[in-house]
């Protein structure tokens, strides 16, 4: 099939390289000139496993091209996704604009018969608005179909998620868009859930929600464990292998980040708010999460006197490991207030350096290597689970560290074996 897919960021990128590498001819359109000029070169502006490799791949057998023509790329393929940001409005609500800019945009330029997808995350009844808009905007008189199919994919994980999705969500109202969406992921053999639109909207939702209500419930344990002396590692071992609970989401730390939990709770409560509801669960989850991300700067600064002139180890910047992703990371949100306060940070990140430089200019240092943050600091704060601070072992602390004291904001440590070291070592809910 021929595809258009509007927005090359984690989403619509990596989609665009797996249907190319199931066989599909794709084109993606983007604004952002730099990206697509980058991307034609086969050089991935993000970091994903795979993700180069993939799109190399796809450029070189000729079934995948990059472009700002949008009127070209629209004009006449058989499905066009739209897989553009939906980031936070001050308020909370979704910023449908790029999504309605796309919709503009292909109501000026299709002159056949096409099928458009939502992928973007957006609020239940958006699909419907989109496709009165597309309607009633079309320059040529051609039939236009929109359905919904929101991603689950997980960065870090994004190429391995989008071609073994544990599921396929459709949203439809009709069967001729079914029947394309069925014939268009039938490569990849993967189960399909076809829905309405709204419920397919709703799910992307729900299951996003519901993912961050578990990091915030383990928090909120963790919490608790350390005022009554219980482990949260040993409670949750305890209560993963109850298959009604599962293993996974079970981890204490510093809260959740990245680009969707934190919005996508926050659409969901402004959504429900519109019709008078209040969300009280996912309220709740929101609260732990914005308390949670400061939990370790406060221990701290309980512990010291002062943060002026103190040589801080800040070793993770990105918002999880396996992404270069900073948007809502923990770090972002501590670095400002040990900066405030007068600390000398040296920080590492095996990939989201140059992100951190480009988007927040804070005044701090940069070392290539763990063993080089940590090069004479007084604490250490850890914000990301990379397996490279892991590496280092507990010894490393003690012996690079002027003083061993340490934050451990992702408990990639265990706290006999640090304190056997001699590190003074404060982790989650242990
Ligand atoms: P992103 O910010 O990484 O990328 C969006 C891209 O769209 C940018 O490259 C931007 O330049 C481009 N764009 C903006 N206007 C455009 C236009 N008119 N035409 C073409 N391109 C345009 O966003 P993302 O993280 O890929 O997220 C996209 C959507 O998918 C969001 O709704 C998000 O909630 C959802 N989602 C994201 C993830 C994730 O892990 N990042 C997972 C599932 C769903």
């Amino acid at each position: 099939m021929r595809l258009t897919i509007a927005g090359t960021g984690y989403v619509g990128l990596v989609a665009g390289v797996c249907f190319a590498h199931v066989g599909h001819q794709v084109t993606c359109v983007d604004i952002d000139e730099q990206k697509v000029a980058m991307l034609n070169k086969g050089i991935s502006p993000i970091y994903e496993t795979d993700l180069e490799e993939f799109l190399q791949e796809g450029l070189q057998k000729g079934l995948l091209s990059f472009t700002t023509d949008y009127q070209s790329a629209y004009r006449d393929p058989d499905v066009i996704f739209i897989g553009v940001g939906t980031p936070e409005l001050p308020d909370g609500s979704a910023n449908l604009s790029y999504v309605a800019s796309v919709a503009r945009q292909i109501a000026e330029s299709v002159e056949r018969d096409c099928l458009v997808v939502v992928k973007s995350t957006v609020p239940v009844g958006t699909n419907d608005k989109v496709e009165q808009f597309i309607k009633d905007s079309l320059v040529h008189p051609v039939r236009i179909e929109v359905a919904s199919n929101p991603e689950f994919l997980a960065q870090g994980t994004a190429v391995h998620d989008m071609m073994h999705a544990q599921r396929i969500v459709i949203g439809i109202e009709d069967k001729h868009s079914e029947t394309i969406l069925r014939e268009l992921y039938a490569p990849f053999s993967l189960p399909i859930v076809a829905v309405s639109r709204r419920s397919a909207e709703m799910t992307k939702y729900a299951s996003n929600d519901f993912l961050a209500l578990k990091i915030s419930y383990m928090n909120d344990l963790a919490n608790l464990c350390e005022l009554v002396g219980a482990n949260i590692e040993d409670v949750a071992l305890g209560m993963s292998l109850d298959q009604r609970i599962g293993s996974r989401f079970l981890k204490a730390g510093i809260g959740y980040g990245g680009s969707c939990f934190p919005k996508d709770t926050k659409a969901l409560q402004y959504l429900a708010a519109q019709y008078g509801y209040n969300l009280r669960t996912v309220t709740a989850a929101v609260d732990v999460n914005n308390e949670q991300r400061y939990k370790l700067y406060r221990k701290a600064a309980n512990r010291m006197i002062t943060f002026s002139g103190i040589k801080v180890a800040v070793l993770g910047l990105a918002f999880k490991s396996g992404t270069d992703d900073l948007r809502e990371s923990p770090a972002v949100y501590n670095i400002p207030l040990l900066l405030e306060q007068g600390a000398e940070i040296t920080a590492f990140d095996p990939v989201a350096e140059e992100n951190c430089k480009r988007q927040y200019q804070f005044p701090m240092e940069y070392a290539q290597t763990v063993e080089d943050a940590l090069n004479g600091a007084q604490v250490c704060f850890i914000f990301t689970d990379w397996q490279e601070i892991r590496d280092v072992g507990p010894s490393a602390f003690k012996s690079l560290m002027r003083t061993a004291l340490v934050y451990d904001g992702r408990n990639l440590f265990d706290s006999r074996a640090m304190l056997e070291a001699g590190v003074e070592y404060y982790s989650i809910g242990r």
